[in-house]
């Protein structure tokens, strides 16, 4: 097995793509802020099968934290990360720091437009600007021809394809499915944070989000009457089962459509919607988990 490349500075990993580049490779890419879990490996193992190389990044990046978000508590491990991502076969690591990323003087974002207003954009102000301005970035200086995202993140997912279709960036956008738990608990890097008892809990997003979509589906084959109950009726149960099971607050929860993430305010409007989305934010302690379901119209 060729030894893994990390690469700290921006100049090398140009090389290395010209290279390779030169060479008709395909590059395959997987940002990622690190602590790596299956979610990650099943992006780049994705990627090292349909692509000729892989690069991936790990990069906390500080401009997508708000000031009283986890930016310095962020779960980090380098050595870990390398052992599992070259483990996986990968053989470029592009590891920079904040400052080459973020020279002094560094002034220009590129700003989300009307996706990232809603969901995890209303509580998380500059979010999704500080999303795209590095991924922007990363694609720039890594230039892929694919690049591999988890729908764990789906709205940072649809963001990013809007971007690149907007800005002619010409990366084609993979989508990847939630790698869970046994329990069902969408993996993620800051469930490292979660007590024992937390840990226990956490599940209970999963569970409320597939329950509420039971009862989406059901509301369109049996259309109840009155239309507009019925959603305010499923809101109100995931929060109820979610404070039960241990969770400490929800941030939010909606039903929407899966492409514009339009909110849909009553069961006709869900009966005439294509792929429905049904998302929650929630916190135990200081923890805030996020999960999603996409599913068809039983309709269509
Ligand atoms: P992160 O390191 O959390 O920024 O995530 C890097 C990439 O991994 C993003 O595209 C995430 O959507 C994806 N990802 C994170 N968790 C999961 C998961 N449980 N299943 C699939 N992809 C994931």
């Amino acid at each position: 097995m060729e030894p893994v490349k990390v690469i700290n500075t921006i100049a090398e990993a140009k090389n290395i793509i010209k290279r390779l580049k030169a060479g008709g490779k395909t590059i395959g890419f997987v940002p990622t802020m690190g602590y790596f879990h299956e979610g990650h490996l099943d992006l780049m193992r994705r990627s090292l099968k349909e692509c000729g190389e892989t690069f991936i990044s790990i990069f906390v990046n500080p401009m997508q934290f708000g000031p009283r978000e986890d930016l310095a508590a962020y779960p980090r491990d380098l050595q870990r990360d390398i052992a599992l991502s070259s483990g996986a076969g990968v053989k470029y690591i592009f590891h920079p720091d904040a400052k080459e990323m973020y020279p002094d003087g560094f002034q220009t974002v590129v700003k989300a437009g009307r996706l990232a207003t809603g969901f995890c954009g209303a509580s998380r102000p500059g979010h999704f600007d500080g999303v795209c301005t590095v991924v922007a970035k990363l694609f720039n200086i890594i230039t892929p021809d694919f690049a591999y995202f988890g729908m764990k993140d789906y709205q940072q997912l649809v963001i990013i394809e809007k971007m690149t279709a907007d800005l002619n960036m010409g990366v084609n956008i993979v989508k990847c499915p939630t790698m869970r738990e046994k329990d069902g608990l969408a993996m993620s890097s800051r469930n490292s944070y979660l007590s024992p008892d937390g840990r226990a809990a956490a599940p209970a997003l999963a569970r409320g989000i597939q329950k509420a979509g039971s009862r989406i589906i059901d509301a369109i084959l049996n259309p109840p009457n009155p239309d507009g109950e019925v959603m305010a009726a499923i809101a109100a149960e995931f929060e109820t089962d979610l404070i039960k099971n241990g969770f400490d607050s929800l941030d939010y929860f909606k039903i929407a459509d899966s492409e514009t993430l339009d909110e849909f305010k009553d069961a006709a409007a869900l009966r005439t919607a294509g792929k429905i989305f049904v998302a929650a934010a929630a916190y135990i302690g200081k923890t805030r988990l996020i999960d999603n379901i996409v599913f068809d119209n039983p309709l269509k």
